[in-house]
């Protein structure tokens, strides 16, 4: 079986989040369950130069994108044993930076085309096109509206992954025949129409044969109106086809025991070596050198979604506490703004890192000892993961991934491998991360809870199968 990976980022090219990471990772463990998955991407200028000089050039070609002509160079690179193909043309991608143009709408309309346009260039006929996210939002309805007379095309199933719902590709009315060469009878309630806007997202979710979201409890929260994002009608309507497949992470990456950015390396049956991770991070970063201090972790797109106006509500509280907080993030002025305001006046106890370093990433991850991610709304989540694996206790919002990933905390049983509170409250966080630093206090318990978070299975294995299945089910 062959599958094509359509996305707009993939570790390690490019990442902006999650999404990243998932791209660059489940098509290696497809691959070990006997699936020949590939991968096309945008060839932005972000992308690493090392990386670009490995490409291989295999044809250019011209691409439809309403009435204009496009140029799209086709580019080959086998990273790891997996084939990526890369759409090149200068005008579109070579930019600082992956979204937020004025022109998304048009750059995302030719990587879609191009995406379908460069199949029988480079000899891989795909049963299945797996599209991620708005950006490649419109390849399934584009495969229906140019190529359903196309004998090469025929035959091929799509499936759609919601990754964030929140994003959702929205374009004026404009663009329907003049980007994507659709006539307004694609312009209904069943098509892309959405509030009189063309919508990328509401054209993967009409179209696409089979629709996945990242957890059991996203797939169901999406179907509500709170989650919804004003699509909860449709996916209720396609509800038979939606299915919920938690994200894996790639653990030969993942891994404390060989992860080269850590300080000092550490596994299950040495996790006495974690420590010396926070005594070089606290030195790197500035804050006071004690081992014995609790330090807690934020690394995390500053944006509404993840919970920050709950920690803005009661951080002086949270600060008042015998504990380190170290962030790393950019997004939001007002978030960035925020703990900048905080590290000044905490500088031996806040150390607030305003940008994007996957390297001070692992350190942090390796040094912490609890990860707080409160997020309102949570599709998958991959830190909580990372911190699993690193030993860093999640303290969550229980939503989305996070609910179906984290265990809470038992304090007559013992079990668990994190903590967790219900509702939207910025007092209900502080009371569990209260519970969590009585917790700490008990260093053989903690040294237990440690060691069952670093247990836990999120590799990619099982949910690899479970696409398996998707895909032999169509
Ligand atoms: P999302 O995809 O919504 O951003 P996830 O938890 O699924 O959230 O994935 C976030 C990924 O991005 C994780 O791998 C996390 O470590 C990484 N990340 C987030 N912010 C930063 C940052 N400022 N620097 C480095 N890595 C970051």
């Amino acid at each position: 079986m062959k599958v094509l990976f359509i996305a707009s980022e993939a570790v390690p090219f490019v990442k902006t989040g999650g999404l990243g990471d998932v791209i660059g990772s489940l098509p290696k463990a497809l691959n070990k369950e006997g699936i020949e998955a590939r991968i096309v991407l945008p060839k932005y200028e972000d992308i690493p130069q090392i990386l670009k000089k490995e490409m291989k050039w295999l044809k250019n070609i011209r691409v439809e994108v309403g009435w204009r002509n496009q140029f799209c160079g086709i580019e080959k690179i086998e990273y790891d044993g997996v084939i990526f193909y890369f759409i090149d043309n200068e005008y579109y991608f070579k930019r600082k930076g992956l979204y937020g143009f004025y022109d998304d709408g048009e750059r995302y309309a030719f990587f879609c085309r191009g995406a379908l346009e460069i199949l029988p260039h480079v000899d891989f006929q795909p049963d299945i096109l797996h599209c991620h996210d708005w950006q490649s939002g419109m390849v399934s309805t584009l495969l229906k509206a140019h190529y359903h007379n196309n004998s090469y095309y025929q035959k091929m199933k799509t499936v759609f992954t919601i990754h964030n719902l929140q994003y959702q590709g929205i374009f004026p009315h404009s663009i329907l025949e003049d980007l994507l060469g659709l006539g307004d009878e694609y312009f209904t309630i069943d098509g892309v129409e959405f509030y009189q806007n063309v919508s990328f997202m509401k054209g993967a979710l009409n179209f696409s044969d089979r629709i996945t979201t990242v957890s059991n409890t996203y797939a169901e929260e999406i179907q509500s109106s709170f989650y919804g994002e004003r699509l909860e009608g449709l996916l209720q309507k396609r509800k038979q086809d939606l299915y919920g497949v938690l994200n894996g992470l790639d653990y030969s990456i993942y891994n404390p025991s060989t992860d080269p950015h850590l300080f000092t390396p550490y596994n299950i049956n040495d996790i006495e070596k974690k420590p010396e991770n926070k005594l070089k991070l606290q030195e790197m970063l500035g804050i006071e050198i004690a081992q014995e201090k609790l330090l807690i972790a934020m690394i995390t797109r500053l944006t509404s979604q993840k919970g920050l106006d709950l920690v803005e509500c009661v951080i002086e509280d949270i600060v008042s506490k015998d504990l380190q907080l170290v962030i790393l993030g950019t997004g939001e002025e007002r978030y960035e703004q925020l703990f900048k305001r905080l590290a000044e006046k905490y500088p031996q106890k806040v150390s607030a890192n305003i940008c994007f370093d996957s390297k001070l990433a692992q350190q942090i991850y390796g040094a912490s000892d609890m990860f707080l991610m409160p997020s309102l709304f949570e599709p998958c989540g991959l830190s909580q993961l990372i911190a699993l694996r690193y030993g860093s206790l999640p303290i969550v919002r229980e939503t989305g991934g996070l609910k179906d990933t984290v265990i809470p905390f038992n304090q007559y049983t013992e079990e668990g491998n994190g903590f967790s509170f219900a509702n939207y409250n910025g007092h209900e966080m502080l009371h569990t991360i209260e519970r969590a630093i009585e917790t700490y206090k008990n260093k053989d318990l903690w040294k237990k809870l440690v060691r069952k978070a670093m247990s836990m299975d999120y590799s990619w294995k099982q949910s690899a199968q479970k696409y398996k299945k998707l895909y032999q089910s169509l």
